[in-house]
Formats: C-alpha cells, structure tokens, sequence
C-alpha cells in the first residue's frame, strides 16, 4: 500500500515521484506501506495551502472547531485496534503500549474540543472613564508541525490538537521510520469536516520537508521533537527565519533510590522506566542513582527483572524490537563503550536468541554496574533499554550525581522520606519531577517539557499551557 501526502484536502503524490518503504523492525523482510519521499516544492505547496486557510479556520467559531477536534478523536476511537496494530508494526512497541498510545491521542483530540471554546482572555479595570480594556487571544498563524518516530501518534496529536483548537492552520512532517500514523491523523480530521488545507500531512527527510517548513517565509511558529543534536539546528533557523520556536528533546533521565528505599520497590520502578517502550522514551530512565546501603539488594533485583523481560514482537510480547537497523547499532556501540570505559555489565548486553527474534532489531534489556558519572554510558541518550547504575554514598551526592548531565526531562526518586522527598523535588534539574513512580508516563491535562538541554525552555506542550504556544494575546482598549 502506498501512502499520500495530504494536502489542501487533496491526498496527492509528490512531485519527486519517488515512494520510500517503511519495514517492520520486528521482521523487517516485511513490508508495512511506502510513503512519499517529498522534496521541498511539495512542502512549499502545503505551506501555501496553509496559510491560504488560514483566516476561514481562525474565524471558524472556537466550539465548532472543538466539534472537528471531537469528530476526529471518535474516528480514532472507532479504529483503535487498527490503529495499534499499525503502530506495533511500524515503530515496534508492544501492543499494551501501542494501545495506551492511541487512546492518548484519542484522549487529546477530546481533551483539546473541549478548549477550543475556552481559549481565555482577561478582562482588566480600565484607568479611564467610559472604556473596556481586554485581552483576546488569537492564532498565530501557520504552525508547522516536526515529529519524532518514537511516540508516532501521541506527539503529533498533542501539538496538532491545540494547534487547531487554537485556530491555527498546519503543516505537519512526522518521522520517516514510522509515519503511517500521522497519517491516520490526517484522514480522521479529512473525515470529521475539516477545511481544505487547514492541515496539511508530506512525508519525506528533514533535509528537504523539514528545512522548508522551517525556512519559508509563511510559516510563523515552529513546534520540533526530537534528538537534542537536530533539535538545536532547529531551533537556530527557525530563530534566524524569525519564527515562534519550541523545541523539545532528548533526556539522560535519573531514577535515585535512597537508603530509605525498599530495593524491590525501586528495581520495579527502574526497570519499567528503563525497560519500558525498549527504552525509546525520551523521558526512559537510564541512570539509577543508588545509595549504597542498598546498592548490592538493588543491583540483584534490577538484574533479575532485566533477565526476565519477554522479549519479542510486539504484538505478543512485553518488550518489542529497536525501530530501526540504526538505532539497535547505536545501542550496541554504547554498550560496547561502556565496557571500553569500565562499567561491569551485569545483564544483557547482546541480542536475544530465539527464532521469534533472529531477523529484528531486538536487544537484552542491559544493565551496568560500577558506572562513574562522567563515563559516556552516564552522560548520553542512548535511546535503548540501558540503565546505568550508579553507586552513591549519601543523599548530597545523590543529587549531585542525578544533576550531573546536560539534559533535564525527567527525574524520580524512591525514598520513604519525606526531607528527601521534598528537597529532591526542590533541587532536582528536570521539567519533570516524581517522587516514588518511574520517570516515564505523563497525563495529557498538565505541562510537560524540560530544563538545559532537553528542552529550548520557551513553551510547554500539553494541558491549558500547550495552546500558550499556538495563540497570541492582543490587548483591546475599548473607549466609547
Ligand atoms: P530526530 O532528531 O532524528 O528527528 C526528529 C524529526 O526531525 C524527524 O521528523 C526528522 O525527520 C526531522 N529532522 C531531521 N533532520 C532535520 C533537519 N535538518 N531539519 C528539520 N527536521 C529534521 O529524532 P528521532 O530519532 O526521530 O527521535 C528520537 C529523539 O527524540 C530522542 O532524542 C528523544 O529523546 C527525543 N524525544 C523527545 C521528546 C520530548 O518531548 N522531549 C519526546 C519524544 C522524543
């Protein structure tokens, strides 16, 4: 099956002609659809076709937006199973994931209808006589929408939804490696009423698709997630092409279990933050900060949950493959360097042997021991199912060790007390902050983002804060 692109209502082929597959990791001999591999002339086209839209959807009454946005989430509803099969088959995750995945988007479709007739606005005391004095909010105009691969439905709904909710028009390019579901976004907006190039859907690289939609002069906001590396490119043109900006990026995500911890409770913790979604969550655990009255316990429990991770296809398995040929090599490099640098690798390491798991991109969910906090395996993503366990001798370090990195997204900590609890929650350096629960896992109704490298700290995406990136205040003096 071939995909289109999806623009001005229409669903067209690129003008380049060329189609590019797109494999399952589980069994990349098969093929799951080909989708369009665009130049930049066909972004060009959407963006245009955006920005033509744009005033008919900004005048569109904010309730009858939200009943579009309402429509949408209830075609994803209807095809929920459909939907998850398709995302297990082209990013991998088990199904369990996949499935809280979509209804995710299906949650934020509703979540955002709901919005679009309450976008806010304040009414202030006027220091004249006989006025009004008011905020209004307004659209920003044409968002173009960038999305990573690892979260290929709930991200771009969760910048798209405000974005529309707030009457912007967009142009939206997912990832390459899976893109098949931000398709499905646009057929479900296609089906609910949507007009004509309000949205707009071209697959195809970053290099051309992406560098357009950031570079051409009718876009005015820029929403990106993705690697920290392109997220900083990004953000540098799109700031010099004087356009809104929002970046958001990788994480090197700290779970400290204090003296206080029970080892079980902390190994469950950090092992399905660590090993959950093969560890492709930008807010994955991947260091355990550990105190060492409770280190030799903990390591003993990680590894054995770390051992009995049932690995597989995700359609009937705890954890699925890597997305992609490249993704499981640059795990394998970082296990290799970890062992370079001295780390004792406690679990894992290697790739699985069954038949089930011979062709795909699968790896042991691995665990390291003896990690100092400068070793690279503590300093970068490594974006696989890889803890680094850290031994600490005290609460101050702890924090030291979990500050001790260029990002900040997200960060727990295990502990029953409640000094530490708090001050954790006072000092940590993350956007994210959880105290006795794993660093993945967000509700959609409240802000998440990240501090230094995670995030380019402008905007925060999801909740009442998500729209403050799509909409503009205008400040009314009304005198009469
Ligand atoms: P990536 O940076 O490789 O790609 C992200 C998107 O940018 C893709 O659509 C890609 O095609 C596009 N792109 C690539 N080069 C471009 C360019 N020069 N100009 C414009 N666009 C370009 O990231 P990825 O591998 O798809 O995703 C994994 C990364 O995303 C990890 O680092 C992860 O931590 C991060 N992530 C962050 C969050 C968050 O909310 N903070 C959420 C999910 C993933």
């Amino acid at each position: 099956m071939t995909e289109k692109n999806y623009v001005n209502g229409e669903w067209v082929e690129s003008e380049t002609g060329d189609t590019v597959e797109v494999e399952n990791p589980a069994d990349p001999s098969e093929v799951v659809a080909s989708y369009q591999q665009s130049s930049r002339a066909d972004a060009t086209e959407a963006v245009e076709a955006a920005a033509a839209a744009q005033d008919e959807w900004a005048a569109t009454p904010g309730p009858e937006r939200g009943r579009v946005l309402r429509a949408a989430g209830n075609w994803l509803a209807e095809r929920k199973e459909g939907l998850t099969e398709q995302l297990v088959a082209e990013e991998g995750k088990a199904y369990a994931e996949a499935s809280g995945e979509v209804q995710r988007a299906i949650d934020i479709f509703h979540y955002f209808a709901g919005k679009a007739a309450d976008l806010g606005g304040t009414v202030k005391g006027p220091s004249a006589g006989d006025q009004h004095l008011y905020t209004v909010k307004e659209p920003v105009g044409v968002a173009a929408l960038i999305t990573p691969w690892n979260y290929p439905i709930a991200i771009p709904a969760w910048k798209l939804a405000p974005a529309l909710a707030a009457g912007n028009t967009v142009v939206l390019k997912p990832a390459s490696v899976a893109p098949g579901p931000a398709v499905e976004l646009a057929k479900a907006l296609d089906e609910a009423g949507l007009p004509a190039g309000a949205l707009n859907v071209v697959t195809g690289p970053g290099s051309t698709v992406g560098t357009e939609f950031i570079e051409y002069e009718a876009v005015d906001a820029v929403s990106f997630t993705g690697s920290s590396e392109v997220g900083q490119m990004v953000y540098d043109q799109a700031t010099d092409a004087g356009k809104r900006v929002q970046t958001e990026l990788g994480g090197k995500n700290p779970t400290v279990v204090s003296a206080s911890a029970d080892p079980a409770e902390a190994a469950d913790i950090v092992a399905n933050g660590g090993f959950g979604t093969t560890g492709q969550s930008c807010t994955a655990c991947s260091r355990a900060v550990v105190h060492e009255d409770v280190y030799d316990e903990f390591v003993d429990e990680l590894v054995d949950r770390a051992e009995s991770v049932d690995i597989g296809p995700g359609l009937d398995h705890e954890m699925g493959p890597q997305v992609s040929a490249d993704e499981l090599e640059s795990t394998l490099d970082y296990i290799e360097i970890a062992q370079d640098e001295g780390a004792t690798l406690a679990a894992g390491g290697g790739t699985p042997e069954s038949a089930e798991t011979e062709s795909g991109y699968f790896v042991e969910p691995t665990v390291f021991t003896d990690v100092d906090s400068d070793m690279r395996i503590a300093q970068e993503e490594v974006f696989g199912p890889v803890v680094a366990v850290i031994e600490v001798g005290d609460f101050e370090e702890a924090l030291d060790v979990a500050n001790d990195v260029d990002y900040g997204l997200s960060a727990s900590v295990v502990t029953d007390d409640h000094t530490e609890a708090n001050r954790f929650v006072d000092e940590i350096e993350a956007g994210v902050a959880k105290v006795n629960a794993k660093t993945t896992g967000l509700e959609l109704h409240v802000p998440f983002g990240g501090f230094k490298r995670s995030s380019s700290e402008t905007w925060r995406e999801q909740g009442d804060e998500g729209l403050e990136f799509y909409t503009i205040e205008k400040t009314v003096y009304d005198s009469y």
